[in-house]
């Protein structure tokens, strides 16, 4: 069971306990698009943008899920966009 965690601010050392009895680990979310800049149009985070129907603005490129600009980032989200990505082809 857990009932603390010590943490350390990565940026002036300081270490201190928070009481909780459950952790929830989110490390961020880097999007792994690298090799499409100069390609896709991307945010400043590396978000592909799309319109609301994830299209790019390239013909025939489309995105969908977390790694679209603004994407709400929960599966249910990623599925929809999927599914709308479906009815596209
Ligand atoms: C800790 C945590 C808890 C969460 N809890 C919930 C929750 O309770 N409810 C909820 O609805 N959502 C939750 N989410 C969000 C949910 O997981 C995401 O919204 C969903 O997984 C997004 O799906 P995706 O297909 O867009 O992206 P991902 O699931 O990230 O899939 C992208 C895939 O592409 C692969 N990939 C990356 N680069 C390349 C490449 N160059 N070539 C080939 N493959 C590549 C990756 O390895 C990965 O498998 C949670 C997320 C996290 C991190």
């Amino acid at each position: 069971m857990v009932s603390q965690v010590r943490l350390r601010n990565t940026k002036d050392g300081i270490i201190s306990l928070l009481l909780a009895d459950g952790v929830f680990i989110a490390v961020g979310v880097e999007p792994e698009t690298g090799c499409l800049h100069g390609i896709l149009p991307l945010d400043e985070k590396g978000c592909i943008i799309t319109n609301e129907v994830m299209e790019t603005g390239i013909l025939g490129i489309l995105a969908a899920g977390d790694v679209r600009h603004n994407s709400a980032r929960q599966a249910i989200t990623a599925a929809l966009s999927a599914e709308r990505f479906g009815n596209l082809l």
